[in-house]
């Protein structure tokens, strides 16, 4: 059986990885000249910028054994979450829903006074949506003031558009006596998946994929995949060489995927391709002279008139910048296409000036990326899309893995997991 791998990501390596462990050594085909996918980082005048931040959060027993065995785990300093929420102009520690005491006195009453109304009253049927989610659990002060702009600004959707697929996870849930305790300052637990989190004491996140490739003996850079066809087994690589397979672990973009597939696809299969939504991330890394203007690792920004959803300030976590220096890490979401991609940049940089986090003329390194697909959009049709899509490649021998392939929401641990998975699944396959 041919076995091969698409796509030189984390999710892609470890795959590669795990299959070469097992005896089976697949290529795995990766179309830049270096691995890593969205997980790479950039060294520019003295400045290390990731492609957009990075943090590790590890949970599962078997991703420490994992990354111990690549001698990666020791060289991961830990870090205590450091976020704020940047509301009416005042900034509250993350997660805003338990730690509303900063914010100015009305915006903190309407949190808590939609909070115990919304906790009061009992629903009588189950949320349809993630409008109705946030407003049975969170209140409607919380959701005007956070849940509401943020996502519409990170999704460029509407909250009713989305589905609750996502949420489980990701948003914490909090009680009563948290929100309040959370409004009189009083609340210091650590809450949510991410308190903890993991980066290299030395350079950028780049050090965990490159660590992975270094052990995947089939990784082919600037291997391009350009046509492939399901029905008779091949794809083609930019330059015209093909590569028969008998299964594939696909971790490239799912549309991506299957705008690559040469035969007809059924009406089904075409239309749920169509119906995959999301948006892409414009990420301006910035090197600047002197310290860096807030504690914080990132910030969130609701705030509709700004045109960024997220502000990290990653040299607050890792040797990021030349000595006195620091770097800035702006994340704008914007619309699949192309689009004025400059001028987003200079929005975005201009709005961080008029908040007092940039001195404009302490600018010494400026880098643009861009992460596209960088978030899936949650909305209704997804989840029958992708099981559609899903079981019509796997009757095709396409395996799907990773964030994008499987057109989801999740962390780079979870794509070290599925990789392994992936790779467990064809070594189980093969017998
Ligand atoms: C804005 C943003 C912030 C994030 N922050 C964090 C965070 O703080 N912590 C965290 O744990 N996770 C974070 N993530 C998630 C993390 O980036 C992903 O979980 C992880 O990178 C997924 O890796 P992957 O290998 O599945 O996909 P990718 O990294 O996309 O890998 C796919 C690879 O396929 C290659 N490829 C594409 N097309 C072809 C082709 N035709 N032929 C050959 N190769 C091809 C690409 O070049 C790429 O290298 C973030 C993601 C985004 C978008």
């Amino acid at each position: 059986m041919r076995v091969l791998v698409i796509g030189g990501g984390l999710t892609g390596l470890v795959a590669g990885e795990r299959l070469a462990a097992a005896g089976l050594g697949a290529p795995v085909l990766e179309r830049e000249g270096e691995p890593g996918g969205a997980c790479r980082s950039i060294a520019d005048a003295g400045y290390v910028f990731d492609y957009t931040g990075h943090l590790l959060h590890v949970g599962r027993p078997e991703t420490e054994a994992y990354l111990e065995a690549l001698g990666l785990w020791s060289q991961l300093a830990v870090w205590r979450r450091l976020a704020a929420v940047v509301v009416g102009g005042r900034a509250t520690p993350y997660p805003i829903q338990i730690n509303t005491h900063a914010l100015a006195p009305e915006i903190r009453r309407d949190c808590l006074l939609g909070f115990i109304r919304a906790w009061a009253a009992s629903p009588e049927r189950e949320p349809a949506s993630f409008r109705d989610w946030v407003d049975e659990r969170f209140g409607e002060g919380l959701a005007r003031h956070f849940f509401f702009p943020y996502n519409r600004k990170l999704y460029r959707a509407e909250p009713e558009e989305l589905s609750l697929d996502w949420v489980g996870r990701y948003v914490p849930k909090p009680g009563l006596e948290e929100v309040v305790d959370g409004a009189l300052g009083l609340h210091d637990a650590e809450v949510g998946y991410n308190a903890l989190f993991r980066y290299p004491a030395e350079g950028g996140i780049r050090l965990l994929p490159d660590r992975v490739a270094a052990a995947v003996p089939g990784l082919r850079l600037g291997a391009e995949v350009v046509r492939l066809s399901l029905g008779e087994g091949w794809l083609e690589l930019a330059g015209g060489e093909r590569l028969p397979f008998d299964l594939a672990i696909s971790t490239i973009a799912l549309p991506a995927f299957l705008d690559l597939v040469v035969d007809p696809l059924p009406g089904e299969v075409a239309a749920a391709r169509r119906a995959l939504r999301w948006v892409r991330v414009l990420n301006i890394a910035l090197g600047v002279r002197g310290p860096a203007p807030v504690p914080e690792h990132w910030r969130y920004f609701p705030d509709p008139e700004l045109p960024f959803y997220r502000v990290g300030f990653p040299s607050n976590h890792g040797r990021l910048a030349p000595a006195g220096c620091h770097t800035v890490s702006v994340e704008v979401s914007l619309e699949p296409g192309v689009g004025d991609v400059a001028g987003e940049a200079a929005r975005a940089e201009a709005a961080l000036v008029a908040i007092g986090l940039l001195d404009p003329a302490a600018v010494e390194v400026r880098r643009l990326t861009m992460v596209d697909p960088a978030y899936v959009v949650f909305d209704h049709p997804r989840r029958p899309a992708v099981a559609a899509l899903r079981s019509w490649l796997a009757e095709h021998g396409v395996r799907l893995a990773g964030r994008w392939a499987e057109w989801k929401y999740s962390a780079m641990e979870d794509a070290i997991l599925d990789g392994m998975a992936a790779a467990r699944r064809i070594v189980r396959e093969l017998g």
